[in-house]
């Protein structure tokens, strides 16, 4: 390895991230096929900015021209916490929404961490950081560059470390020896498992490494902003946002250890439960931000957050919340929610 490449490396080690590998910023010819599959079967719901072709996700170089070298980083957010087990009149929040918002955490090292490359380089470089905000096929370079295998759930899954790592990318002029995959990591590293497939309540995984978000709990719960479908409802059970079930029930999970970012442990943030009642009576959109702020959980949005919790209290068949889902027919200005409201105080006559 070129002393360059190791001073990198070494250096992002040091700033605290927990895996590092790195790729050539050529296109990914293969990837891009597989990508185009899987948006034309319709697996892509109508996530639209994972449809959106300009810039091209196969083209690192579509985003920085000048990029030689992608850097991929990742950051351990396992808590400690092993299985989670479901509670009454709670929801249950998938594990990287428990602490702060990633985003900003990770966005705020790797910024402060680039500068590195003008020092170890001696000169001026030209970097992008990406923090889960470009078009990238990002897992595809995490598994070019060694990082992990690409398990059946989909996820990038580190030997060392599981699937519970957020991942980063840093595209650079700096021309790096990129890590060559050995012969051990090209295989199939699930071999004949497949609980994640078989323990999908709603049947997403429709075939090893094929996630159709038309299924996926964590599409309807976060990234849907309208209702959620009838037949959908009852296989949510009791996830609130997001859901863990493919990567809790994965082997590779016991390797698994606990962070060292302390922003990103749940008493930073939501936590793993949230309780129904708490979030069916929240009034506006102003006590929504002031309770989640710098949370992943904003994401869903106070309406969308509220709708998930409607489901989980009739999942629960959590007679305790008629009070406030009545209170959400007779005053909520919201449509969709009011008739989540409606539907759930059926389900518990
Ligand atoms: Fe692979 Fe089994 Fe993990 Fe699924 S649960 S990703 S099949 S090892």
């Amino acid at each position: 390895m070129s002393s360059l490449t190791n001073e990198v490396k070494k250096s992002a080690y040091l700033a605290g991230f927990d895996l590092v590998c790195l790729s050539s910023a050529a296109p990914l010819a293969k990837d891009e096929a597989r990508y185009k599959e899987w948006r034309e079967k319709g697996y892509a719901a109508d996530l639209q900015y994972m449809i959106r072709e300009e810039p091209r996700r196969w083209v690192p170089q579509d985003l920085l021209p000048e990029a030689r070298t992608v850097i991929t980083l990742a950051v351990n957010f396992f808590s400690g916490a092993r299985r989670m087990e479901s509670k009454r009149g709670f929801g249950r929040v998938a594990r990287y929404a428990w602490g702060k918002d990633y985003h900003e955490i990770v966005k705020a090292r790797l910024e402060e961490w680039v500068k590195n490359l003008d020092i170890l380089a001696g000169r001026s470089t030209k970097n992008k950081v990406l923090v889960d905000s470009g078009p990238l096929l990002e897992r595809a370079l995490a598994h070019q560059g060694g990082l992990g295998f690409v398990g059946k759930n989909t996820l990038i899954i580190s030997r060392k470390l599981g699937s519970f790592i957020f991942l980063s990318e840093v595209l650079t002029d700096l021309e790096l020896e990129p890590d060559i995959l050995i012969e051990d990591e090209k295989k199939d590293a699930c071999g004949a498992c497949k609980e994640c497939i078989a323990d999908c309540p709603t049947g997403a995984l429709v075939a090893p490494r094929q996630l159709d978000a038309r299924k996926c709990i964590a599409y309807w719960t976060i990234e849907n902003k309208g209702g959620i479908p009838e037949e959908m409802r009852s296989g949510i059970g009791d996830w609130i946002f997001g859901c863990d079930i493919c990567q809790e029930v994965c082997p590779y999970n016991g390797l698994a250890r606990q962070t060292q970012w302390k922003d990103l442990l749940p008493e930073t943030g939501a936590g793993p439960y949230l309780s129904l009642l708490e979030v069916l009576s929240l009034k506006s959109d102003e006590e929504f931000k002031t309770r989640f702020k710098g949370m992943p959980i904003m994401r869903a949005k106070r309406v969308g957050l509220m709708r998930n919790a409607c489901v989980v209290a009739a999942n629960q068949k959590y007679t305790e919340a008629v009070g406030n889902l009545v209170s959400i027919v007779e005053r909520e200005p919201d449509e969709m929610l009011k008739a989540h409201a409606e539907w759930a105080l059926k389900q518990l006559s």
